[in-house]
Parts: C-alpha cells; sequence; structure tokens
C-alpha cells in the first residue's frame, strides 16, 4: 500500500530540513520532526520557542509519519501544505 506523508514549512533552526507531521504513538499526538537535524516540535504556531523543542533521538516510542486520517481528526490540516510519497521520505525514529 501507498501513501503519502506531509510536511509543513522548512525547519527555522537548520533552515534546510523539512518538518513533518509525525505521529507519536505511545501517546496519541502530533508533532513536527525536522529530518535534517531530528528535533522535534510539539506546536507548529510556535516554531520559534526554544522550550518547545525536544530532541527526538531523546526519547524512544513508536511513531509514524501521520496520515491524512489523523492529521484532520487532529485539527492540523492547516500544517500539511506539503505532501510527498512515502517511498521518498526520509527515515523515521
Ligand atoms: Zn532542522
Amino acid at each position: 500500500m501507498t501513501g503519502n506523508c506531509y510536511w509543513y514549512k522548512t525547519c527555522p533552526t537548520c533552515g534546510e530540513g523539512r518538518l513533518f507531521i509525525v505521529e507519536d504513538l505511545s501517546r496519541q499526538r502530533l508533532y513536527l520532526h525536522c529530518e535534517e537535524d531530528e528535533l522535534g516540535f510539539e506546536d507548529p504556531l510556535d516554531l520559534k520557542s526554544p522550550d518547545k523543542v525536544f530532541l527526538t533521538l531523546d526519547f524512544d516510542y513508536p511513531c509514524r509519519f501521520a496520515d491524512w486520517e489523523t492529521i484532520s481528526a487532529q485539527g492540523w490540516e492547516e500544517f500539511a501544505t506539503h505532501s510527498v510519497d512515502l517511498a521518498q521520505a526520509p527515515k523515521l525514529c
């Protein structure tokens, strides 16, 4: 089965990575995950607040790229501004 994953904008920290919408399956929570520096951002509206940034490598939890169903259920549609085929997505956790 193929599908899409979604990303919001370029990472404000490194200026290079795309911020993918990822689902933390242990807490049913979405966050933005930078493909370059592995930073996570809990709140897309608050990308510049350092206290909202965490290093995803510091946490061990099952996660996956959020699908559209999950994104719309959580009201994150406005942050799914770009999509790429899962086959072309970066490696996650
Ligand atoms: Zn980054």
